[in-house]
C-alpha cells in the first residue's frame, strides 16, 4: 500500500518560555513545508505560530503520538538558511528559548496566526512640475516646510515620513494639492526612493579613513570609526556604502532610536539613488511588515533601524554599519537579552562582509578590541568643519545653592551666551519636576508602594509618579507620617529646571526635551525645527538631546549633574556618565561660533572625571579600562547574570541558591551570590540574583548550558521568574 507514506517530522520552535524545539508532523509527505516558514500548530490546549527549525528529524517520541501541525502560513521561508542560523546560535549564546528569539525577531503582524499578505499600497506625495506662480504665501510656514521635504529629491515621499516629520499635515498637503504644486501618488511597499546628492569634498583624514576602508570592502572585516563629535562620520559610512550600494550589494545601516534622530534619514535619503527602508518604533505594524518583506525580497538597498533591524532578511546583505556602537539601547533589556551590535559582528562574519562601528566615544568592549587588532581602528580627531572642540570646565557647587538646580555661576555663563544672541543647551538626565518629595519636619520621602524607590514629581509638583512601575497618584497636601504641611521638592528634573529658566529669562523661547514633553507625534521636530531657524534660544532636556543633533548657534552646552555616575552601584555607570557628557558636549560650537561646556559638580577631584576632563574621552577610557582590568571586569572579564523575581521576599534567593548548588566547582569560574538586587522591590515583585563571573568565555558557557537544562526542575522553580542574562549591561 503505497500513498500514505508518513510525512516526515518537524522540529517547530514555539514561542514559549522553553528551550529547544517540539516535534509535529509535516501534512504532506510529497509537498514538505519549507524550513524557516511559519506554521500554525496545537501546543497544549493553544493554537500558536511556530517556526520550522528542522525536518527529517528522529523524534524520541513515537511518531503515534506526534500531532500534525495545523496549517502552513507561508508558501516561502520568512527566514532564510543564514539568519535561522543566526538567531540559533543568537538563542544558544543568549542561552534564551529559541522560540521566543524567533518570535522577537518576527515583525510584530508576522507573529499572527494569518498567512503572508502581500504589501500594502502606502500613500506617497510627488511635487509637480513648478510653474512659479503658484506658489504659497510667505506667511504659510507648513505649507514651505513640506513643500521644500517633498522637492528635496526626484521621487515621491511617503505620507507616514511627512506625519512623523512634521505631525498635523492634513490641512497644508491639502492647500499645496489644491494649488497643483503637489501630486498624491501610490509608493510600492513601504520603501521610499533617495536621491543622488552632493557629495562634499572628503578632509584628508576622512579620505585616510575612506581608503582603509576600502581596501577592506570585501571579507568579514570589523572596523571602529572613532571620530570626534562632528568629525565627519556620517560621511565616511556614505563613501563605504556607496561603494557596497553601487556592488549591487544591500547595506543595514543600525542606529539607536531612529525617532529621535530624523536628521539621519534625512541626510540618507538625499544622497543616494537607492531604495530605503526605514524601521523604528514609531511605524505600524503593517509597515514593518511591508519594510521586512522588502528587504526579504531584496527590493531594500538600504534598511536604517533601531535593534531589532539586525534580524532583517536581506539576501544581496554586503555592508553593516552601526551608528553610536556605544549606546545602550542595542541591548535588549527584557526578555530575549541580546546585544544588536555583538549580533551584527556575528551576522558579518557569518556573511564574510565588512562592518563598520562608528563612535564619538566607543564602549570599552570595542576599544578593547580595537587596540588588540580584531577591529581596524580608523580614528577621526577633528570636527569636519575645522571647528574647534569646546572646552569642558566645571562649576564646583559643594556649598552653593541651587535655583531649580542651577548654580549662580551657571546662570550667568547663560546669561551671556543669550545676551550674546546664541542658543544654551541644559542637560539634566531627570525628567519631572523632582526626583522625590520630603517632609521638612520629619523626613518622610513619598515612596512607591510597589518599588524601593521614591516617586517623581510631575506637573509642578502635583503629581507623583514611579519611573519604575507606572504608578501614579496626586501630591499629597500633607505629610502622611507627621501630619506637616511642609513638604518639599528635593533636587531638579527638567520640568523644574526648565521653570527657573522662564522665570529667569521671561523673553527668551525655551523648549523642553524629554519623553513627557515630545509625547506626541510630530512635536519633537517641531521643536527641533524651531531650534534650527533660531526661534528657541534656550533648549532643556535629557539624553535626548545628546543624539547627532547639529545647531549652527548653540554656543553654550550647561550638563547640571554627572555625580550620580560617579557613585552608583552599576559597575558600568562611569563609561555611560563619560559617554553623555562627552556626546552632549559635542552639540556646542559646531558651526562658525566657539563653544563651551559647564558641568556642575560636587567631586571635581574624582579621579575618572578628573581624567575626563582633562584628557578627554580617550585618556578617560585607558584609566577605566585599567580598573576593569584590575577589577577582572569585562572586557577582561565574562559576566552573567541569574535573575529571580517573586511576590514573596524568600522564593528568589531560595531558588538561586539552589540554582548555585547545581554547578561543579570550578577555580575559573565565580559564582556571586545570591544577592538582592539594589532595587529590591520592583512593581511588588521581589528581585535578587546570582552572578557567574569567569576569566574566559568558554567557562561561562558550559555552566550557562547546564544551568538551561536543570533550572525548569529546580523545586523553587514553580515559585519564581527567572531568566538569565548574558553579558549583561548592568548588575541592577
Ligand atoms: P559626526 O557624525 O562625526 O558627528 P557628521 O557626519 O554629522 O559628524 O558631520 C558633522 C558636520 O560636518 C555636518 O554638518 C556635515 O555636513 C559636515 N561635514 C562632514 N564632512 C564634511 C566635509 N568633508 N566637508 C565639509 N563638511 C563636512
Ligand atoms: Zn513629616
Ligand atoms: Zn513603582
Amino acid at each position: 500500500m503505497s500513498g500514505v507514506e508518513t510525512p516526515p517530522i518537524l522540529r517547530v520552535a514555539v514561542p514559549v518560555p522553553l528551550y529547544g524545539g517540539f516535534d509535529y508532523l509535516d501534512l504532506d509527505a510529497q509537498d514538505p513545508t519549507p524550513i524557516g516558514s511559519r506554521v500554525l500548530v496545537r501546543f497544549g490546549r493553544r493554537r500558536l505560530v511556530g517556526i520550522v527549525i528542522e525536518a527529517g528529524v528522529e523524534s524520541e517520541l513515537p511518531t503515534s503520538r506526534l500531532r500534525p501541525i495545523e496549517t502552513r502560513l507561508d508558501d516561502a521561508p520568512v527566514f532564510d538558511d543564514e539568519l535561522l542560523a543566526l538567531l540559533r546560535w543568537a538563542a544558544r549564546y543568549y542561552h534564551h528559548p529559541v522560540g521566543e528569539a524567533l518570535a522577537t525577531a518576527l515583525p510584530v503582524a508576522l507573529r499572527r496566526a494569518r498567512t503572508d499578505q502581500t504589501p500594502n499600497r502606502h500613500r506617497g506625495w510627488q511635487a509637480v512640475a513648478a510653474t512659479g506662480t503658484n506658489e504659497p504665501a510667505a506667511h504659510a510656514k507648513r505649507q514651505h516646510e513640506l513643500l521644500d521635504a517633498i522637492r528635496t529629491g526626484e521621487h515621491a515621499v511617503a505620507h507616514s515620513h511627512l506625519l512623523a516629520r512634521f505631525g498635523s499635515i492634513h490641512a497644508p498637503l491639502k492647500a499645496l494639492q489644491q494649488r497643483g504644486l503637489i501630486e498624491e501618488v501610490d509608493l510600492p511597499g513601504a520603501l521610499e526612493h533617495g536621491s543622488a546628492g552632493h557629495a562634499p569634498t572628503l578632509t584628508d583624514r576622512q579620505r585616510e579613513a575612506v581608503e582603509q576602508l576600502a581596501r577592506r570592502s570585501t571579507g568579514f572585516h570589523p572596523s571602529l570609526l572613532e571620530g570626534v563629535t562632528g568629525s565627519g562620520k556620517t560621511e565616511v559610512y556614505c563613501r563605504q556604502m556607496a561603494e557596497a550600494l553601487a556592488a549591487r550589494r544591500q547595506v543595514l545601516f543600525l542606529a539607536p532610536e531612529i525617532g529621535l534622530t530624523p536628521q539621519l534619514i534625512e541626510r540618507l535619503r538625499s544622497r543616494f539613488d537607492a531604495t530605503i527602508g526605514v524601521l523604528h518604533s514609531q511605524r505600524s505594524d503593517g509597515e514593518r511588515a511591508d519594510v521586512w518583506r522588502a528587504a526579504r525580497a531584496g527590493d531594500a538597498d538600504i534598511v536604517i533601524g533601531t535593534r531589532s533591524a539586525v534580524f532583517t532578511p536581506m539576501p544581496r546583505l554586503g555592508l553593516i554599519v552601526v551608528d553610536e556602537e556605544h549606546d545602550g539601547s542595542y541591548k535588549q533589556q527584557d526578555g530575549f537579552r541580546y546585544h544588536a551590535r555583538d549580533v551584527a559582528l556575528r551576522r558579518a562574519q557569518q556573511r564574510d562582509i565588512p562592518i563598520v562601528l562608528g563612535s564619538a566615544t566607543p564602549a570599552l568592549e570595542s576599544l578593547h578590541n580595537a587596540q588588540h587588532g580584531r577591529f581596524a581602528h580608523l580614528k577621526l580627531a577633528e570636527r569636519a568643519t575645522g571647528a574647534a572642540l569646546p572646552p569642558v570646565r566645571v562649576i564646583d557647587i559643594r556649598s552653593r545653592p541651587l535655583l531649580g538646580g542651577l548654580s549662580d555661576p551657571m546662570l550667568a555663563h547663560i546669561e551671556r551666551h543669550l545676551g550674546a544672541g546664541n542658543q544654551v543647551m541644559v542637560f539634566i538626565n531627570r525628567r519631572g519636576y523632582a526626583p522625590a518629595l520630603s517632609c521638612h519636619d520629619c523626613g518622610w520621602i513619598a515612596p512607591c508602594a510597589r518599588c524601593d524607590a521614591p516617586l517623581t514629581l510631575h506637573g509642578g509638583g502635583a503629581r507623583l509618579q514611579c519611573h519604575h512601575c507606572g504608578a501614579h497618584e496626586p501630591s499629597p497636601a500633607q505629610c502622611p507620617s507627621c501630619g506637616s504641611k511642609e513638604l518639599i521638592a528635593l533636587g531638579a528634573g527638567t520640568e523644574r529646571v526648565a521653570g527657573a529658566l522662564r522665570s529667569r529669562f521671561p523673553d527668551v523661547r525655551l523648549a523642553r526635551f524629554d519623553r513627557d514633553s515630545v509625547a506626541r507625534k510630530g512635536r519633537l521636530e517641531s521643536q527641533l525645527a524651531d531650534v534650527a531657524s533660531g526661534a528657541t534660544q534656550l533648549l532643556v532636556g535629557t539624553q535626548m538631546l545628546a543624539k547627532g543633533h547639529d545647531f549652527a548657534r548653540l554656543t553654550c552646552v550647561a550638563v547640571l549633574d554627572v555625580d550620580g555616575g560617579l557613585f552608583s552601584a552599576d559597575f558600568r555607570a562611569a563609561e555611560h556618565m563619560a559617554q553623555l557628557v562627552t556626546q552632549v558636549a559635542g552639540r556646542a560650537g559646531r558651526g562658525d561660533l566657539p563653544g563651551e561646556v559647564w558641568l556642575q559638580t560636587r567631586h571635581p577631584e574624582h579621579p575618572l572625571l578628573h581624567r575626563l576632563l582633562t584628557g578627554g574621552y580617550d585618556a578617560f577610557a585607558q584609566a577605566a579600562l585599567a580598573e576593569r582590568r584590575e577589577a577582572a571586569l569585562p572586557p577582561f572579564g565574562y559576566l552573567a547574570l541569574l535573575r529571580a523575581e517573586a511576590h514573596d521576599l524568600q522564593s528568589p534567593t531560595a531558588f538561586l541558591a539552589q540554582a548555585a548548588a547545581t554547578l561543579n566547582t570550578d577555580p575559573q569560574l565565580a559564582c556571586l551570590g545570591p544577592v538582592p538586587a539594589p532595587m529590591q522591590r520592583r512593581a511588588g515583585r521581589f528581585r535578587a540574583h546570582l552572578l557567574l563571573h569567569a576569566s574566559h568565555r568558554a567557562r561561562l558557557h558550559p555552566a550557562l548550558d547546564h544551568w538551561q537544562r536543570v533550572l525548569g526542575e529546580l523545586p523553587g522553580a514553580r515559585r519564581v521568574r527567572w531568566s538569565i542574562d548574558v553579558d549583561p549591561q548592568d548588575l541592577l
